[in-house]
């Protein structure tokens, strides 16, 4: 067993956390290596339910290091009140347990405000945001116009390097948004309040990971979102603004000749997405509602209610494959247990044509899905710990999943609760 990515296969929320939470003890390191605090993964263990955004899902194992890679978005404000949060919940966060990365950008107070601007001004054409920042701030990235985490430690540099960017920033503010400026006290506030308190977690985090993968500790790569977020291979324009992929890992994470040695693709045992966009699979009315309220599919982050679908396997066939996925990890089967049939979603029909091929973007908006219905199990299955304790039905719909993904399933997940699985070996 080497190193492992936990990556999501649809549209996020798929249960990531929940796996990494279950496989974090047989890894030393779990590392967070892209997007920021926008998403949620809620983790149910011995110590209570915890809704994380930013932190990784290993800060619950004891003697794992968790590290915020250099691809995080990283928030200081909203880390600060997560680390506090947690710590009042009775968890041990330390140096020694969070590890930040030094060549982290730091999203900026401006980015969650440009965010906000930006829905509004795009009023009914907004992209559902969840209004943290995380577009404006991967912008800025890639415009070179942000403040690296290690540059805390060198404050006369930093306060040189702040006043230009917020120079520009500010004419943007202002000029374009209308918006109020961003004083030189208002950053300096921000600076004491919320980077003061992470900078004892900021260190090289590349050469920690290079050191750790000589000394033969195993790394966990977690990541946010699922495959048709990716900025790059996803649903364009309603990606997320980074890297979703399991091969972004090792760059994200801050050693690139760290890698996963294995993949798990984590894929719901039906859909959902948040926010805008196509999303082919979704189911309205009475059946959406029931499977909403039987999955709680309302935001970590925001409570928003989730829009809801079939399973999609078009989808899942794509993301398992933009993925690399190496095994599956099926999440919430015990959820599909209130339906006497499941209605999935075999093909997409594109211009009148039926494919099982996930389409260009542009053509997503004119897909109708086709739609077939399984046999439902009509019982609990939420007890099952082993293959042999799905009734023939449920173990069907899997071998479904196994199918359209190429992919062995390896893990089915039936309830939330860390124990609540059944691992398969191929
Ligand atoms: P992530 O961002 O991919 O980690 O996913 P989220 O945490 O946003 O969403 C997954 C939700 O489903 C969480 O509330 C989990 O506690 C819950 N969950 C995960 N696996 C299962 C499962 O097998 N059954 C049920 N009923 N809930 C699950």
């Amino acid at each position: 067993m080497g190193n492992c990515a936990v990556v999501g296969v649809n549209w996020g929320d798929e249960g990531k956390g929940r796996m990494v939470d279950l496989i974090a003890e047989d890894y030393d390191v779990v590392v967070r290596f892209q997007g920021g605090g926008n998403a949620g993964h809620t983790v149910v263990n011995e110590k209570g339910s915890f809704a994380l955004h930013l932190l990784p899902s290993g800060i619950f194992r004891k003697g794992v290091v968790n590290v915020l890679g250099n691809g995080v978005a990283l928030d200081p404000e909203n880390l600060w009140l997560e680390i506090q949060a947690l710590r009042d919940k009775g968890i041990d966060i330390t140096p020694k347990n969070l590890r930040i990365s030094d060549r982290a950008p730091l999203l900026m107070p401006w980015h969650r405000r440009l965010d906000e601007l930006e829905e509004e001004r795009l009023a009914d054409k907004k992209y559902g945001s969840t209004k943290q920042g995380i577009a404006a701030f991967y912008s800025d990235k890639y415009q070179k116009k942000t403040v690296l985490a290690g540059e805390l430690f060198y404050p006369d540099e930093l306060r040189c390097h702040l006043k230009d960017i917020s120079e520009w920033k500010n004419l943007i503010l202002t000029e374009v948004y209308g918006a109020e400026a961003y004083t030189e006290e208002m950053l300096e506030k921000w600076i004491s309040d919320f980077c003061e308190p992470v900078k004892p977690f900021i260190c090289d985090t590349g050469a920690f990971l290079r050191e750790a993968a000589a000394e033969g500790k195993r790394v966990l790569f977690e990541a946010q979102l699922g495959a048709l977020r990716d900025l790059d291979y996803g649903i364009c324009p309603y990606t997320t603004s980074s890297n979703t992929l399991a091969r972004y890992a090792p760059i994200g994470a801050g050693a690139p000749t760290v890698v996963p040695d294995e993949v798990i693709g984590v894929v719901k045992a039906y859909s959902t997405c948040v926010g805008e966009g196509p999303f082919v699979s979704e189911l309205f009315g009475e059946e959406g509602e029931k499977l909403r309220a039987e999955g709680r599919e309302y935001g970590a982050k925001t409570g928003r209610p989730r829009r809801v679908g079939a399973l999609d396997l078009v989808a899942t066939r794509y993301g398992a494959e933009v993925q690399d996925a190496s095994v599956i990890a099926v999440t919430k089967l015990d959820v599909l247990s209130c339906m006497e049939t499941i209605p999935v979603c075999v093909r997409y029909r594109v211009n009148g044509a039926e494919t099982e091929s996930f389409p260009f973007p542009a053509l997503l908006a004119g897909a109708e899905p086709v739609i077939e219905r399984v046999k439902g199990w009509g019982c609990d299955i939420s007890g099952a710990r082993k293959w042999e304790d799905l009734p023939e039905a449920a173990r069907s719909y899997v071998d479904m999943i196994e199918k359209a993904a190429g992919r062995l399933v390896r893990y089915i997940s039936v309830g939330p609760e860390r124990d609540s699985i059944i691992i398969r070996e191929a």
